[in-house]
């Protein structure tokens, strides 16, 4: 199964507006726009044109500056300075004053298009510029420039809202230093960057999120909850899992694998390592090269690869011995590594790793069982999205049409497979929206889309009805009549990368996960050393029902172990002192700190057991 994990963040609808704004040449630019949906396209130009506002600010309380370049991002915009004096965060006040003024003037915004010989003479003293006109006039295009009122003219292919005064709510974020085409051998340039949205609560509710979300990050949870870690000596985008970590994996795991194995599915086991044949003939080789890690073996001239997905693996575990038509549907997962060679400077955090795993799934059948295949694997994704509490919506990703030397196979079956795939959703009563140009290479997707507890969304779960990788490694059955004929392979996987998932659940629970997944459930703080013999029988109780327990037998305050136990996020402590003791009862508090007072050990049993077994989440 490819295509889950490497996308990445929140925003997957905006996320393809970063590009390099040349001017008029951003014919890449023009078709993301089309692709766009009107109020996308608005907004990139509500915040195309706070861009504009924020440089036309800049020349006019820097003089001296030289603009370089700056686009709309899916979070916001930016702009690059050329500028000798230092400038900081401290300056925003001021800077936001200025646009402030030019909104509240609400200057038009025109385009007009100039000649390069007079764009060269306006912009004669800007090295920037003088570079994009150049590459314009290689081009022999007019150059298409933006003024704003009589403050600023810039070389800008638009779209721009019709006058400053359209941009009712910006910000500044942050400044950094950016290298002119990111090249370190230029001179460091200052990027500001900010952000504009059409109303004041929409900006509001971004910038609380984005508060939020920092108080989430799962890099900062991830450390402080001891569950993964990276070392030089490993390797960048190799995470390691600590003991709580790799328990919330296997745990993740085993209920996706708890779902399956009741519906027949079989899990096998395939090697990190296969030859280059292997991707040659699946076709990954040719799509995905550039970022698989090869492997060289010291006995022979073999070309080797580290597997990045399962698929071609599987498709010859099905090929290893003669298949009838009884035999299918053939359901077979895998929660092997994975690894892809990802450039070093995008790797981050969970979010983007070299090494992975997927629960990955491959169904061989006929053309027939599609439908309740299906129909199964999107069950069975909703009831596993319900326990962690996301909302979602499904893409139908399909073939780029403007791009078809990406995909292999033809173009009828191609068609013939999105219209099916779209027949599946609505039978289904699943909402989707469409995705063009999000296929992989061998098939049509039906990707889920979930929304965490911030509102970000994140792709997870995939199923994909692949028609072409079965003809590629020449697949077959015998069917009724005798005739041997090619199984249909359908790619799912639910919660996409276990790891990948692990990041979105810290973030989306905010490291207070559910009750079953809390590594240590129950933590146990006598009040003082008089009650640790009574302590530890309550551990031993509850560890006797598999219930995560630890003591906290330090010499310290009550106080300080309760810090200390809500730090690290456990389900519930349980505060014994004499009276407890001495009544046989525990004094129950959560993490929040709610107090539940007293009750017996066994009430509290029931209770954390049945939230574990229900999953509840708390
Ligand atoms: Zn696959
Ligand atoms: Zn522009």
């Amino acid at each position: 199964m490819d295509g889950t994990v490497l996308v990445e963040g929140s925003n997957t609808k905006v996320a393809f507006l970063v590009y390099n704004i040349i001017s008029n040449m951003a014919k890449e630019l023009d078709e993301k726009l089309e692709k766009m949906s009107d109020k996308e396209r608005e907004l990139w130009a509500l915040r195309h044109s706070a861009e504009h506002i924020l440089h036309t600010a800049m020349q006019n309380l820097y003089p001296k500056l030289k603009k370089a370049m700056g686009p709309a991002t899916p979070d916001g915009f930016y702009h690059d300075f050329d500028l000798d004096q230092k400038i900081t965060e401290e300056d925003f006040p001021k800077i936001e004053k200025e646009m402030k003024r030019l909104i509240d003037a609400d200057l038009p915004i025109v385009q007009e298009y100039i000649t390069p010989e007079k764009a060269r003479e306006i912009f004669k003293n800007n090295t920037y510029k003088l570079e994009w006109i150049d590459e314009i006039k290689k081009r022999d295009e007019k150059v298409s420039i933006y003024k704003l009122g009589k403050e600023d003219l810039d070389l800008c292919s638009g779209p721009h809202v019709a006058s400053t005064g359209k941009v009712k709510a910006f910000k500044l974020l942050s400044i950094a230093g950016a290298y002119w085409h990111g090249d370190e051998k230029n001179k460091m340039l200052n990027r500001i960057y900010g952000t504009a949205f059409p109303t004041q609560k929409e900006l509001d509710d971004y910038l609380n999120q984005t508060k939020e979300a920092k108080k989430r990050d799962h890099r900062k949870l991830g450390k402080e909850l001891d569950l993964f870690t990276f070392s030089n000596l490993v390797g960048a985008g190799l995470p390691l899992y600590t003991p709580k970590g790799a328990l919330l994996r296997r745990l993740v795991n085993g209920h996706v694998e708890s779902i399956q194995s009741k519906q027949g599915y079989s899990q096998v086991w395939t090697p990190q390592i296969a030859k280059a044949e292997l991707f040659k003939t699946s076709g990954h080789y040719d799509k995905y090269k550039d970022s698989m890690f090869k492997v060289i073996s010291n006995y022979s001239d073999e070309e080797f690869f580290l597997k990045p997905m399962n698929c071609p693996q599987h498709t010859q575990i099905y090929a290893s011995k003669p298949r009838s038509y009884k035999d299918l549907p053939i359901r077979l997962t895998d929660f092997a590594m994975l690894y892809r060679d990802e450039k070093p400077g995008e790797l981050s955090g969970l979010a983007r790793v070299r090494s992975f795993s997927q629960d990955d799934c491959h169904i061989f059948c006929t053309e027939e069982q599609v439908d309740n295949e299906v129909d199964k694997a999107l069950a069975m994704t909703k009831e596993i999205m319900a326990v962690y509490g996301f909302k979602y919506k499904y893409r139908l990703s399909t073939r780029d049409l403007n791009h078809p030397e990406k995909y292999i196979g033809d173009p009828k079956t191609w068609e013939r497979i999105e219209k099916w795939a779209e027949k599946i959703m609505i039978r289904n009563k699943i909402g989707h929206f469409d995705g063009p140009g999000e296929a992989t290479f061998y098939a049509p997707k039906m990707d889920l889309i979930a929304q965490d507890s911030l509102g970000r969304e994140w792709q997870l779960s995939t199923v994909q009805i692949d028609f072409f990788l079965p003809e590629r490694f020449k697949l077959t059955y015998i069917d009724k009549d005798g005739k041997e004929k090619r199984p249909v392979m359908i790619h799912r996987a639910i919660i996409g990368s276990p790891e990948r998932f692990l990041m979105i659940l810290i973030e989306h629970f905010s490291g207070n996960f559910p009750t079953w997944l809390t590594p240590v459930q129950v933590k146990v703080l006598p009040i003082t050393d008089r009650n640790l013999d009574y302590a530890k029988t309550i551990a031993s109780k509850l560890e006797r029902e598999n219930i995560r327990v630890e003591v906290d037998d330090r010499n310290e305050t009550l106080q300080a172990k309760i810090r200390d136990a809500q730090l690290e996020k456990v389900a519930y402590m349980l505060i014994v002192g004499d009276r407890e003791e001495k009544e046989g009862t525990v004094s129950k508090r959560g993490r929040s700190g709610k107090d539940y007072g007293a009750q017996p050990i066994d009430k509290f049993t029931e209770n954390i057991k049945e939230e574990i077994d229900k999953k509840i989440i708390n």
